[in-house]
């Protein structure tokens, strides 16, 4: 089947999911996981209709954001980020996901601009506590939130996470309500937040359930990444 074709089924069944669970299929938001796919590929869904794209690596991501600039299009970096990116992530993209400590947001909050909207972030969340992972534990989380609302040129969302790898649903669900429990503990402290960047490609139908509002989804869009 052809990309865009592909691409309207995986937004059909997002829109048929969230009606089944009594959600608006407008406050959910298919982000394209555009890592390793060519920039021929990106184009063809930008032509269908996509408008967000994430990517991981910002060698890799600078040279499509140029390439596709005449469109009205938002990125987002989901990837781990080093000290020595800050100032092209903050230059180049809409949306951090991945933010997870204190000295990364402040590089970014120096490196934006000040012509620019300030930048849109998500704490990452190491749901599982798992060592290799990254992301702040549910119990730094409330430091880490009002340490980056003191920054001016970033502009705190929500949350992002990307659960341990499960079969179970039962699992999966509890990994999403916990986020969605964080989420609503800061909104309870004053916190302005929309964002709940949660669900991918094997677990998205479950992430729409528990109030996803953006799903990043490579594979199940593109194919199995080479
Ligand atoms: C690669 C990636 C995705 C997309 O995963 P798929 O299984 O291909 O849908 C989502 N989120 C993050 C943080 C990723 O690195």
């Amino acid at each position: 089947m052809s990309l865009p074709l592909h691409y309207q089924q995986l937004q059909k069944k997002i829109d048929a999911y969230a009606q089944q669970c009594g959600r608006n299929p407008g406050e959910i938001e298919l982000i394209a996981v555009s890592k390793t796919q060519p920039i021929e590929r990106l184009s063809q869904l930008v032509a269908a209709g996509q408008r967000h794209f994430a990517e991981n690596y910002i060698k890799e991501a600078l040279p499509k954001i140029e390439a596709l600039k005449d469109y009205p299009l938002t990125w987002h970096f989901i990837g781990p980020i080093q000290s020595n990116k800050t100032r092209d992530i903050a230059a180049h993209f809409d949306w951090v996901h991945s933010l997870d400590r204190e000295k990364i947001a402040q590089r970014l909050h120096a490196h934006r601009l000040p012509t620019q909207q300030p930048l849109n972030v998500c704490i990452e969340v190491n749901m599982g506590d798992e060592a290799t992972k990254p992301g702040v534990s549910l119990s730094d989380l409330p430091s880490l939130a009002e340490k980056i609302s003191g920054l001016s040129h970033l502009k705190l969302r929500g949350l992002m996470a990307l659960p341990p790898l499960t079969n179970s649903n039962t699992a999966q669900h509890a990994y999403f309500q916990q986020l969605h429990h964080a989420f609503d503990e800061l909104l309870a402290l004053g916190y302005h937040l929309d964002t709940l960047s949660m669900g991918t490609s094997h677990d998205y139908p479950i992430a729409i359930a528990e109030g996803a509002t953006f799903l990043r989804i490579g594979t199940a869009l593109f194919g199995t990444r080479g």
